[in-house]
């Protein structure tokens, strides 16, 4: 049984019933993402040479890597492995038996003159990936991932002149991930960027180290009239950072909405982003497949896949970023737009579960942990592993607030004090800074009598029905009671005496 890839042109048939997305000056945007994960395998996927990144060139080689002739490629397992947990994370199909092609083409890195990798039967096959963009639900269809060797580096040392080949890189396994061509934006593909960045890093099978080029995105962006076949599209190679993968598709966006004005066809090409001028620029023109001569690679068997190890995976992974977003919406009864921003990350997750078992103020836990505590972490650049304030003493700190013992102004003054280490326990700071809320409302009473009387235009204004003169008696008496006061009990009090 053959499964031959989707030949290009099928592409638009599986786009029949896709909304339409927004338009650019009347052109509707299409996108399908090509991305290269590294996977965090410790050697490489055809020999044991070391994967680490940085070090010293061409001491990460074997000589399978630097094409030694006679040197046999030998499957890595953890790399099969990986390829396994995302199928499973994605819902896609693990394939049974895949098969190892060579894909032919000369450039210096590539000494064997073919890059091993997948063609006609990939690992993964099918799949999908959901997230939010803004707070519409999208999904992006996966047409397949499959394993592949990176290639080595050309380095181009201007200063004397010269270039060499660096071979550390040579065979470190990727798993390349392929879309439908189911996104209709720029913003919408970097959503898809972040989503599927966050499940690789999630599942932990990619770093996800962006500048080091763990995750390398290729966006083939073309554009049409609503209801028009598919456009042409060109390839934008090698985005490793989302801002630019946004101004990147942007300008290519507009770029061929010129062209096509301006009476030119768009031929099909791949580009590079230049971020200093902001704008793509053709590399080559695209070769098809039919130019890499693809032929099943004599050196591998086919990669065969038991159930029984597909199964024993997928027991043992843990719950997905989107799975525990849907349990934190139904356990806890939190906004899915709070459930999707506390799994951005598994430390994240866990901190905020901490925090709303000991408390039971789920809500309140999330706008602390997404509010006050991100805030911080991020202004130090921190990771919430190193959080000054750990998630017990979050907790009682929403407790407090909860409970009415301080107000939500005083409680930042807390989480300052255990933040910067003035303090190490809740109770103990509001003690010694005096920050309980006052309880006696005869005490209060009293202060808000004295209020009164000493703005007595004020009353009057109220009196004549100025709401705004009603707000700054309130402001009068929480300033009289340095803040301790409960701002409700205050309102309720006035309005009382106010009549
Ligand atoms: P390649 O020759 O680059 O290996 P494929 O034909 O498999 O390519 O397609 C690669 C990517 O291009 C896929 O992500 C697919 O969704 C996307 N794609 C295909 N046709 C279009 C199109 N007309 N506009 C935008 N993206 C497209
Ligand atoms: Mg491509």
């Amino acid at each position: 049984m053959s499964q031959t890839p989707p030949p290009v042109n099928s592409f638009a048939q599986m786009q029949a019933g896709r909304p339409t997305g927004p338009l650019v000056q009347g052109y509707e945007v299409i996108i399908g993402f090509e991305t290269h994960t590294q996977l965090t395998t410790q050697s490489k996927i055809f020999s044991r040479a070391s994967t680490a990144f940085g070090a010293e060139p061409n001491t990460q080689a074997s000589a399978v890597d630097f094409a030694l002739p006679g040197a046999l490629p030998v499957m890595n397992k953890g790399a099969v492995q990986r390829a396994i947990e995302f199928g499973l994370a994605v819902n896609a199909h693990i394939a049974e038996s895949s098969v190892f092609a060579r894909k032919n083409y000369f450039y210096p890195d590539l000494p064997k003159g073919y890059q091993i990798s997948q063609f006609e039967i990939p690992v993964v096959q099918g799949g999908i990936v959901e997230f939010f963009l803004g707070d519409e639900k999208k999904s992006v269809r996966l047409v397949r991932a499959h394993l592949e060797e990176d290639a080595g580096k050309s380095l181009h040392e201007d200063f004397i002149g010269q270039s060499g080949i660096d071979l550390n890189r040579a065979g470190t396994p990727l798993l390349e991930i392929v879309t439908e061509p189911d996104m209709r934006s720029s913003a919408e593909a970097v959503a898809y960027a972040k989503e599927l960045h966050k499940i690789v890093t999630w599942i932990g099978i990619c770093d996800g180290n962006m500048q080091e080029g763990s995750f390398r995105c290729d966006a083939n962006v073309s554009v049409r009239k609503p209801g028009a076949e598919l456009g042409t599209r060109r390839e934008i190679k090698n985005l490793n950072s989302f801002k630019f993968m946004q101004q990147a598709i942007d300008y290519e966006v507009r770029w061929q909405i010129e062209q096509i004005e301006d009476g030119h066809a768009i031929q099909q090409a791949t580009v590079l982003f230049d971020p200093d001028t902001g704008e793509t620029r053709s590399m080559r023109t695209k070769e098809d497949a039919a130019d890499y001569r693809y032929f099943p690679d004599p050196d591998l068997p086919p990669l065969v896949i038991s159930r029984e190890w597909v199964e024993r995976t997928r027991a043992d992974m843990s719950e997905l970023p989107r799975v525990m977003a849907a349990r934190f919406v139904a356990d806890y009864g939190l906004p899915e737009y709070d459930a999707g921003q506390l799994t951005q990350n598994k430390a994240t997750a866990a901190y905020f579960e901490a925090v709303a078992t000991a408390s039971k103020q789920a809500k309140l836990a999330s706008n602390w942990v997404m509010g006050e505590l991100s805030r911080r972490l991020n202004s130090e650049e921190k990771s919430i592993e190193a959080s000054a304030v750990g998630a017990d003493q979050l907790a009682k700190l929403v407790d407090r607030i909860a409970d009415g013992t301080i107000s939500n102004n005083a409680a930042k003054q807390v989480f300052d004090a255990l933040w910067t280490g003035e303090g190490q326990d809740v109770d103990a700071v509001i003690e010694a800074k005096g920050l309980k809320q006052m309880s006696d409302t005869g005490e209060l009473e009293k202060i808000i009598d004295e209020v009164l009387a000493a703005n007595t235009k004020n009353v009057d204004e109220v009196r004549a029905g100025n709401a705004k003169a009603f707000n700054a008696l309130v402001g009068q008496a929480m300033k009289a009671t340095k803040g301790k006061a409960n701002p409700t009990q205050v309102n309720e009090l006035l309005k009382k005496k106010l009549g």
